[in-house]
């Protein structure tokens, strides 16, 4: 299939459907599910004190290209020029082969944590010894799991705090676990709390006082589940009328420059990377704020909060990084119960984790590239202004045939607002009187 829809934003919704399932080879029917796609007894049985069932658009970003095959990427947005961006920038990078994912194995971690461990060396030594045997007796506890290729990988203490302190020596099993096509957080939860009675017991070397168990859960920092998505943008592909390639090229790498200096400029640009990357995960049912944590907590891993994509400038072009934990599934959490998401995953084309995480990541980049594009050339607000001078008319009550008229007048006056835009409604409609 060709992710290459020339045209697609031209199109009624309806005859957008047509286009994308023929695209996709899904049956327009099926796309249906598309409206919301979730009954109310399954949203009741999702969450608590249900009261109904909440919608966002539903869109797909056009002419990506992942490690050498096209798909449609499915995105749920709230914000107006996420989708366009996306697609715009998958189309500048497409031509240079598009990107180019390294997904490293599914493995989450989960932690336990010991408390009021006397010796927290001799303990973290004990545990170091008993790792083998933790980590059969895991195994044993994920039949399942292990079955499928993936389960429990490693056991490992770290030494978080020495006695005294108020929680006196304070030692952390770390159990990492390939959890294949799921996201992992309750297969992790479940095996360490199974677990932790075995920690506790390993931690205690003979005659030693056994320690307290504290939680038992996942960490979102999956630092070892991460995608690595790079991607080339030629000179010509970022070129617009007013700014030749190599000027826009150096601007956004001197752009990803200032967001690799700062953090104030870091925390914007990453911004611009999780509009692309959350609206994939909203779309696929993914638990996004899982992704947000961990995105966050890796940025800042070095001890200073830096950009998650940086852009170098290379022989005709510019070329793209983006490296961040994600955590998500094919199988499990609200897949279980959303058809739309299930939806989503087909239309993507993502058939396992991996896939969906490259996908992701890669709209993330695809989101970046178009922010900083547009912020080195025009400055961002002028599209942005437009968009929502449109939706400013719209909400005045123009109708559609005005709608464009409405926003031009108001960006012309320099006043985006209802009362500016009804105002100008009132003019309008009065020169059409007799
Ligand atoms: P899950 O509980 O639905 O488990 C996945 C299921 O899929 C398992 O029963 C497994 O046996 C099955 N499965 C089928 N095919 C598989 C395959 N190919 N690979 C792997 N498993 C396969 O889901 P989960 O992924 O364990 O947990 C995700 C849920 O946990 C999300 O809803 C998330 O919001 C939630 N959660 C998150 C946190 C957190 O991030 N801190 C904490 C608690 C719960």
């Amino acid at each position: 299939m060709s992710s290459r829809l020339p045209g697609l934003y031209t199109l009624t919704v309806a005859e957008r459907r047509q286009r994308v399932a023929e695209a996709a080879g899904i049956d327009l029917g099926e796309l249906a599910a598309l409206d919301g796609g979730l009954s109310e007894d399954d949203a009741a049985g999702m969450i608590e004190n249900v009261l109904g069932r909440y919608a966002l658009p539903f869109a797909v970003a056009t002419n990506f290209t992942v490690d050498g095959a096209d798909a449609l990427v499915p995105m749920v947005v709230e914000e107006p020029s996420v989708v366009a961006a996306a697609s715009n920038a998958a189309r500048m990078v497409r031509a240079a082969g598009g990107f180019t994912a390294r997904v490293s194995p599914p493995v989450v971690t989960g932690q336990i944590q010991l408390t009021h461990v006397d010796d927290v060396d001799g303990a973290a030594a004990a545990l170091t010894e008993a790792a083998p045997t933790l980590l059969a007796r895991a195994r044993e506890l994920s039949p399942r799991l292990c079955a499928r290729g993936g389960g429990p990988r490693a056991v490992r203490a770290r030494v978080l705090a020495r006695p005294p302190g108020p929680d006196g020596g304070v030692v952390v099993v770390h159990l990492d676990v390939d959890c294949r096509d799921a996201m992992g957080a309750n297969l992790v939860n479940t095996l360490c709390e199974r677990l932790a009675e075995p920690v506790a017991h390993a931690a205690a070397p003979a005659g030693a006082p056994r320690p307290r168990v504290g939680l038992r859960i996942l960490s979102n920092l999956s630092d070892q589940r991460t995608v690595r998505v790079t991607c080339v943008a030629a000179d010509d592909a970022l070129a617009d009328a007013r700014c030749p390639g190599p000027e826009v090229r150096a601007a956004i790498a001197a752009a990803s420059r200032f967001a690799e200096l700062d953090p104030y400029r870091a925390a914007t640009h990453n911004k611009g990377v999780m509009n692309g990357v959350d609206a994939v995960l909203v779309a696929t049912g993914q638990d996004w704020r899982a992704v947000e944590a961990g995105a966050h907590a890796f940025a800042a891993r070095t001890g200073a909060y830096r950009p998650l994509a940086v852009w170098r400038e290379v022989p005709g072009g510019l070329a793209g990084e983006l490296e961040l934990p994600l955590a998500v599934g094919t199988v499990g959490g609200a897949l279980h119960v959303h058809r739309g998401a299930r939806l989503a995953l087909r239309l993507a084309g993502a058939g396992d984790a991996p896939r969906l995480a490259a996908l992701a990541a890669a709209a993330g980049l695809a989101c970046n590239l178009a922010a900083l594009r547009a912020l080195a050339t025009d400055g961002i607000q002028r599209g942005h202004m437009a968009l929502h001078a449109r939706a400013v008319a719209r909400a005045a009550g123009a109708p559609a045939d005005l709608v464009d008229e409405v926003a031009e007048a108001m960006a012309a006056a320099g006043e985006i607002r209802i009362e500016a835009a009804r105002v100008i409604l009132r003019e309008l409609s009065a020169k059409d009187l007799p």
